[in-house]
C-alpha cells in the first residue's frame, strides 16, 4: 500500500534554531520511515526579505547541512530545493487566477509581514499561501507537519485546492490536512528574551549550529525576575519559559529538581541556567559537529541535492500534466 504523501519546509533565511529544530525538523525524522516525505528548502520563498545571491545561497548549503546533520535521510526522504523544481512556480501562476485579493489581504502572515518590513511590502508576501499551496498539492501532499503559526496559511492552501477541484469538475487535488503528533499541539518553543516564541528574527535565539561558549552566554543573559517569594507561586512567562526550554533538552529527574526548588523559594536562577545550558550543548554539540563535518562535503551535498530535486521533479511534473489537461492548455499545433 502507498505511504501518504507529506510535505514540508524551511526558509533559508538563517542558521536553524531550537524552534525550528523541535517544532519542525525533529517531526520530519519522525515521520520519514511512516510516509513518503517531500523536505524542502523554501529558497523562493526567502526571496520575499530580498537576500543578496551570496546570503541565499549560503543559507540553502547550511539548511541543507542541518537536514542531514539532524538525521533526515536522503534515501528515505525527498530532500530539495525549491528553487530546483521550476514546475511549482506554473502553478503557482495558475492558482494566482483564483485567489482573491481580500483574502490574501487578510492573513495574519501578511498583515504581521507589512507591519515588520513597511517599505518592502511587495505583491510575494501578498501572495505567499498561493505559492505555499502550490509547494504542498504540487507533490498530492495529505499531510503537513505545520506549527501554529503556518495554519492560517494550510488553510488557504485547502482553499485553493478546493476551488480549483472543484472549478475543473475533477479531483486533482487531494486536500492537504495538518499533521499533529498524538493529536497534540506542535511545541512551542519559547526564546530567552522573556516573551513568546523563540525565532530568526527576534535575537532570542539559540542555533543548532551555535558554539558551546556562545550557548552558555545566551542562557546565562536569559531574563529571569528576583525570584519567587510565596511557596508553590505561579511562575510568571520569562521563569516559565526556562521551565519549558528545561523540559525539552533535560531530564526529568533535572527538571523536578529546579521545580522542586522554585517551589520552595530556594531557587538560584544563576544555578538553573547553568544546568540547562549544559544540556542543551548535550543535546546540539553532536549536530554541530555534523553540520561541520557535512558543511566540508560540497560532493556529498550535490549528490543529495541532486537526488532530491529528480525525484520532485518527477512527482511535481507529473501533477503539472494532469493540472495542464484539465485547465484546458491542449497541443492544437
Ligand atoms: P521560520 O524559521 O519562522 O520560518 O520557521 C520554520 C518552521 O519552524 C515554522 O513553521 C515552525 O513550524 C517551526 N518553528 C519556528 N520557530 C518555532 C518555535 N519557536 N517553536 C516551535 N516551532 C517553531
Amino acid at each position: 500500500m502507498n505511504k501518504p504523501t507529506v510535505l514540508s519546509g524551511i526558509r533559508p533565511t538563517g542558521y536553524l534554531h531550537l524552534g525550528n529544530y523541535f517544532g519542525a525538523v525533529r517531526n520530519f525524522i519522525r515521520m520519514q520511515d511512516d510516509f513518503d516525505c517531500f523536505f524542502f528548502i523554501a529558497d523562493i520563498h526567502s526571496l520575499t526579505t530580498h537576500p543578496t545571491p551570496g546570503d541565499l545561497q549560503s543559507g540553502v548549503k547550511q539548511v541543507l547541512a542541518e537536514y542531514l546533520a539532524c538525521g533526515i535521510d536522503p534515501e528515505k526522504a525527498t530532500i530539495f530545493i525549491q528553487s530546483d523544481v521550476p514546475e511549482v512556480a506554473e502553478l503557482y501562476t495558475f492558482l494566482n487566477m483564483n485567489a482573491y485579493l481580500g483574502e490574501l489581504e487578510r492573513t495574519t502572515s501578511f498583515k504581521d509581514k507589512a507591519r515588520k518590513q513597511p517599505d518592502n511590502v511587495n505583491a510575494g508576501l501578498l501572495t505567499y499561501p498561493v505559492l505555499m499551496a502550490a509547494d504542498i498539492i504540487i507533490h498530492k501532499a495529505q499531510f503537513v507537519p505545520v506549527g501554529k503559526d503556518q495554519e492560517q496559511n494550510l488553510e488557504m492552501a485547502r482553499k485553493f485546492a478546493k476551488r480549483f477541484n472543484r472549478m475543473y469538475k475533477k479531483e486533482v487535488f487531494p486536500i492537504p490536512r495538518p499533521y499533529t503528533f498524538d493529536g497534540k499541539d506542535m511545541i512551542k518553543v519559547p526564546g530567552l528574551d522573556g516573551s513568546g516564541k523563540m525565532g530568526k528574527s527576534e535575537g532570542n535565539a539559540i542555533n543548532l549550529y551555535e558554539d558551546p561558549k556562545s550557548i552558555r552566554k545566551k542562557v546565562m543573559r536569559a531574563v529571569t525576575d528576583s525570584g519567587p517569594t510565596e511557596m508553590n507561586q505561579e511562575k510568571p512567562e520569562s521563569v516559565q519559559n526556562l521551565f519549558t526550554l528545561m523540559e525539552i533538552v533535560s531530564t526529568p529527574d533535572t527538571l523536578a529538581h529546579f521545580d522542586e526548588l522554585y517551589n520552595k523559594c530556594e531557587i538560584r536562577y544563576g544555578d538553573m541556567k547553568k544546568q540547562l545550558a549544559e544540556d542543551i550543548i548535550s543535546y546540539t554539540a553532536p549536530i554541530r559537529e555534523r553540520i561541520i563535518e557535512i558543511l566540508d562535503d560540497n560532493e556529498y551535498l550535490a549528490k543529495v541535492a541532486k537526488l532530491g530535486a529528480d525525484k520532485a521533479r518527477e512527482s511535481a511534473s507529473r501533477t503539472l500534466r494532469e493540472v495542464k489537461e484539465v485547465i484546458g492548455f491542449k497541443r492544437l499545433f
